[in-house]
């Protein structure tokens, strides 16, 4: 079963003190939030110890941002799949457009991150998502679709158990600008038929989060759509009111 998700990518912000504080004040309200809906933050790296301290055995769950696709070795500045599970992480970002755009992570790094997840029994939220460009060519369907193909080609179909994928149009990332309720359920619904394809029970088990300046003002009608499994948020996540807020807009 598909659960409701809301998940929280604080990016490259916040000093220890400010990611205690944030903390403290979710895990402050966190009664207020159904017990429906699945809340994970994923706090930049250097933070994730004193996050998982923190949130101690709270529901909320600790994700990364990234990940490397090896275990180990030689690979300056790179942090692997197994050390973020000594550190009690459940959840981690794959293929991130800032990841993908400003990183060069093409398709079949996002694949390999995604395997390497796997592996050490994280929960990969595969992002996808067109650029601007590309919706206004008509090419959305077709991008997402194969930034998809490319993860659905390289995992076994069980490596897709209970997994997250994030539709994120980049236009709405960061700008203020999000898409319509129509729009992103338009693309949610060809997400879950190719993942149909995969098989049934995928495409029920996979929740499907939208993400693109969601905030407390326009969560619940985007968490409406019958595709629209709950929210990967940026910037609105960095206030634990609103954080909250989009939190409870998620029990559907
Ligand atoms: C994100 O970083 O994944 C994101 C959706 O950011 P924002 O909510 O700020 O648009």
């Amino acid at each position: 079963m598909r659960r409701n998700l809301v998940i929280g990518n604080w990016k490259m912000h916040g000093s220890r003190v400010q990611a205690t504080a944030l903390l403290d004040g979710i895990k402050a309200a966190l009664n207020e939030i159904p017990g429906n809906v699945g809340i994970g933050v994923c706090p930049p790296f250097v933070h994730l110890e004193l996050a998982g301290k923190a949130l101690g055995k709270s529901r909320i769950e600790l994700g990364a941002q990234n990940l490397a696709q090896a275990d180990e070795g030689a690979y300056t500045g790179e942090v692997s799949a197994a050390m973020l599970e000594d550190l009690g992480v459940k959840l981690v970002l794959v293929g991130h457009s800032e990841r993908r755009e400003l990183f060069g992570e093409d398709d079949a790094v996002v694949a390999a991150k995604f395997v390497a997840a796997r592996r050490h029994g994280l929960t990969p939220v595969l992002c996808v998502g067109e650029s601007l460009a590309q919706r206004q060519a008509g090419e959305t369907e077709r991008v997402v679709l194969s930034q998809l193909d490319a993860v659905i080609e390289t995992v076994e179909q069980s490596e897709w158990n209970n997994a997250v994928i994030a539709y994120e149009p980049i236009w709405a990332i960061g700008t203020g600008e999000t898409a319509t309720p129509e729009q992103a359920q338009e693309v949610h619904a060809t997400i879950r038929q190719r993942l149909q394809g995969v098989s049934e029970a995928v495409a029920e088990n996979v929740s499907i989060l939208y993400g693109g300046s969601v905030k407390a003002a326009n969560a619940a009608e985007l968490f409406s759509q019958a595709d629209i499994d709950g929210g990967l948020v940026g910037g609105a996540s960095l206030k634990a009111e609103e954080f909250i807020s989009i939190c409870k807009s998620a029990d559907f």
